[in-house]
Parts: C-alpha cells; structure tokens; sequence
C-alpha cells in the first residue's frame, strides 16, 4: 500500500462515518476512527499519524511496545485492543494509554495494584462479549453490571465504556443486535451513578457494519485491513 492509498483509504471510511453521523442526526465530531494496526509496519502508521490520524490501538503487548518504540518522535494516542495476560500489565503500562480490552476482574485487579505501586493512573473500556460466542473475549452481558461494580471501586482505573468486537457477520443487521446490548448495558450503568464511571465510549464498529454501530451509538469505529490492506502473517 502507497501513502496515498492509505490516506485515499482513510478518506473512504471518514466519509461513511461523516455520512452515517448526518443520517441518524449526530454530530460527526462525536465519532472517532481507531486505526487497528496490528501487523502494520511503523512506517505506514507513520503517514496516517503525520496526516493526523492519530488515535492507534494495538492486539500484543511485544508488537505495541517495539512500535511506540520506533515511532516516539510522535504524538498520537496509543490504546490496547488485545488479550492481555496478566504477566505482561507491567510492560504494557509503559506504553498504553487506554486499556479497551479489560475483559476479567482479575485483569483490572491486576493493573490497580501494578498503577497503585508506580503511582499512576489509567483509563479502560470494559469488554463485553456481546455475541456470546466462547471463542471471543470479554465479558459475559449477564456479568457485566457486577463486574463494573467491582472495577469501580479500584481507584487506579477510570471506567470511560464499554467496547465489544459483535458477532462476525458480513450482514451488519445480524450484529445490530451485538451493538444495542453493548449500548443497553452502557445505559444500565450510567443509571447506577458510580463513582468514577463515566461511560461517554462505546467502542463497537468495523469497516463493515460502522453504519450501524454508529446508528447504535458507536463512539469509537476500529478498521484496519480496509486502510492498510490485508493482514500478511
Ligand atoms: C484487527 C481488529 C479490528 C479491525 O479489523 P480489520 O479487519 O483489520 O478492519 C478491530 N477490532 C479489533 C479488536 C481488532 O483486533
């Protein structure tokens, strides 16, 4: 991929977002554009971040740290949208600047005491698998509320939404379904009040279904293979 496919690209999708905000009467600056960059080389991200795309997240702590590493003469927003074993917190915390991906109240326990000890703190999106599908990370919607609960009171952790990845369907009404629970529970929550919690992100979206995730109350749209082409391994 040329630079100017990856900017053409990004056009591309900035448009659809621009478009379905307009169409269900919302204010376009209120949807961002995560570039998932997972197998990008540093120098492709490098045009968008420089064209100021600047919003990354990553999948594995190993490739997000060696990356924020080549690209520290930048300035963008580095966040976490991969599992993430408990044994690699410390690293991960040099680099990120959002957990969207807490999955397990083992995992917030985990970055509460490590934040507590460097004295710091972080902000997270809780994962919710909405599709119940067991090959998908996050939490289940039945435990989420309690889980919230739970992470709320780890003072370290400033809970800003919820993300889920949704069932994989190319058909975007078969995941709306996936978008409104994510959405419902959002609402669930900010009616408990909690300390800390503000739930103003609903990470939820890719390059096939933003439209309806942005109808749903998608925030954060994350799309990487239509900006920087197919995945190679
Ligand atoms: C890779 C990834 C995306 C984007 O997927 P593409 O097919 O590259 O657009 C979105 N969300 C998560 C959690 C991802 O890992």
């Amino acid at each position: 991929m040329g630079k100017n496919d990856i900017l053409a690209n990004i056009a591309k999708i900035k448009h659809r977002m621009a478009n379905a905000c307009i169409e269900c009467n919302r204010d376009p600056s209120s949807v961002r554009l995560l570039l998932a960059t997972k197998t990008v080389a540093p120098s492709d991200m490098r045009i968008a971040i420089e064209a100021g795309d600047t919003l990354i997240g990553e999948n594995k702590v190993q490739e997000f740290a060696a990356k924020a590493e080549a690209l520290r003469d930048l300035i963008y927003t580095r966040h976490f949208i991969g599992h993430l074993q408990t044994n690699k917190v410390k690293e991960i915390l040099q680099y990120v600047h959002c957990i969207q991906s807490v999955d397990r109240v083992s995992l917030a326990e985990k970055l509460q005491q490590r934040l507590a000890f460097e004295n710091k703190h972080l902000d997270i999106l809780v994962q919710v698998n909405t599709s119940y599908e067991d090959s998908k990370f996050g939490l289940d919607p039945d435990e989420a509320l309690d889980a919230v609960r739970h992470i709320a009171t780890m003072d370290r952790l400033h809970i800003k939404g919820l993300m889920t990845i949704g069932l994989f369907d190319a058909d975007a009404e078969k995941v709306r379904p996936s978008f409104r629970l994510l959405r419902g529970l959002r609402d669930e929550i900010m009616a408990l009040h909690l300390p800390d919690v503000t739930m103003e992100e609903l990470s939820m979206g890719m390059s096939g279904d933003l439209e309806t995730a942005i109808e749903e109350g998608a925030t954060i749209i994350r799309v990487g293979s239509a900006i920087f082409g197919e995945r190679i391994y």
